[in-house]
């Protein structure tokens, strides 16, 4: 059964910068647009697929399979897709490694997404701000210096990629020995990471993986072994990893999206490095522009801490970013708003950004700043 694409077609015509949900690759939404209709080989629409089928389990099994080749893992790691989002992780990665312990977990704060974190992890047990950036407003990250972590705590955590301040690590933090829990909501396979390093990862699905609904997590066999026993089902990851992620009902859709993504993502030229480097590309166009404005567009972050993903700054006034989002609206660019608790422009080069969506983006800055209304 063919499907019309006309309305996809139309839709496409806008260049999609949003901060997450993110853009897709335009392939993938067609297929997810025929999928709706029939499942190529099945008869039947992905909506109405149940999840204890064969398909499904095949469907699963692939994800995980371009999950584990994209990342290099050994048989010692899990990958489960689990629900909740990146925020249930906030609460599940202190239930399993923090319960009952003594010393307390070390937290990085650097951001919206990191500060939401702690107060999660507070509740299972005692926690250390390891370093807080809020003072100077989030607008850089700490050097290895300013780090003393705690080589007896249970866990560190911080969040590789602060989607709201536009702040990404470009090195892995901490020591070997204490566990490293990562945040990778908003930078997963967008450059390779080396995943041994780390005891868990979790990312949601939304920015470079697929739709909203499903969130990733990498889970060192031990770690999860050694989680208490007494967890209820559904906040075990155990318990998701023994029933292989179908544990009860989940988001078919949006993990056969996720699934589509993955092929794309493993069709790439170059892998996995050929896409981290069309990423850099399309945030070095970008933050050119913005150093090249003479003060006019002021990026938010210090220079070693920019974020390839999420590229936030600010203009001259608020008069200017609110005309700047209109004009840029108008003009087919969406999702150009900051974060609501920051204001101020982002955005968002995820995978499914195209260095030719981002040259579009500039062509349009350029333009607006030579406009009579932004002298
Ligand atoms: N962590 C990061 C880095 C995020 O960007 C977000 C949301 N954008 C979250 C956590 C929260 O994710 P969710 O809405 O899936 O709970």
């Amino acid at each position: 059964m063919t499907a019309s694409t006309g309305a996809l077609t139309d839709r496409r015509g806008r260049y999609n910068f949003s901060g997450g949900p993110g853009a897709l690759p335009e392939e993938v939404l067609r297929e997810a647009q025929q999928a709706i209709v029939e499942v190529p080989g099945t008869g039947l629409s992905v909506l109405g697929l149940g999840h204890r089928t064969a398909w499904f389990r095949d469907v699963v099994d692939e994800t995980v399979h371009h999950l584990r080749c994209l990342l290099n893992l050994s048989d010692g790691y899990e990958v489960l897709l689990l629900q909740g989002g990146a925020s249930l992780q906030f609460s599940m990665v202190p239930m399993a490694l923090l319960r009952g312990r003594e010393q307390p977990a070390d937290y990085v704060l650097t951001g919206y997404w990191s500060a939401k974190a702690l107060p999660e992890a507070q509740r299972e047990g005692p926690v250390r701000a390891l370093w807080d950036g809020s003072p100077a407003g989030y607008t850089r990250l700490p050097n290895d210096g300013e780090l003393d972590c705690n080589p007896r705590a249970p866990y560190l955590h911080y969040v590789s990629n602060e989607t709201v301040e536009g702040l990404q690590f470009h090195r892995v933090l901490g020591f070997e020995g204490v566990p490293r829990v990562c945040d990778m909501s908003s930078d997963f396979l967008s450059t390779p990471v080396d995943a041994t390093r780390f005891a868990l990862i979790y990312a949601h699905a939304q920015k470079n993986l697929g739709p909203a609904g499903v969130t990733v997590v990498v889970i060192r066999r031990e770690v999860m072994d050694a989680a208490p026993a007494d967890l209820p089902a559904m906040l075990d990851y155990r318990r998701h990893a023994h029933m292989g992620s179908i544990y009860n009902t989940p988001p078919v859709f949006a993990i056969y999206v996720t699934l589509l993504v993955m092929r794309w993502l493993r069709g790439q030229p170059g892998g996995l490095r050929g896409v981290a480097e069309r990423n850099e590309a399309k945030a070095a166009r970008l933050y050119g522009l913005l150093d090249a404005s003479g003060g006019f567009y002021r990026p938010r972050a210090a220079l070693a801490d920019r974020s390839h993903m999420n590229v936030v700054f600010t203009l001259p006034s608020v008069e200017l970013e609110r005309e700047f989002l209109r004009r840029a609206e108008a003009a087919g660019f969406s999702g150009l708003e900051g974060h609501r608790t920051l204001g101020g422009v982002r955005a968002s080069l995820y995978n499914a950004v195209t260095l030719d969506d981002v040259a579009a983006l500039c062509a349009f800055m350029q333009e607006f700043q030579r406009s009579p209304e932004a002298r």
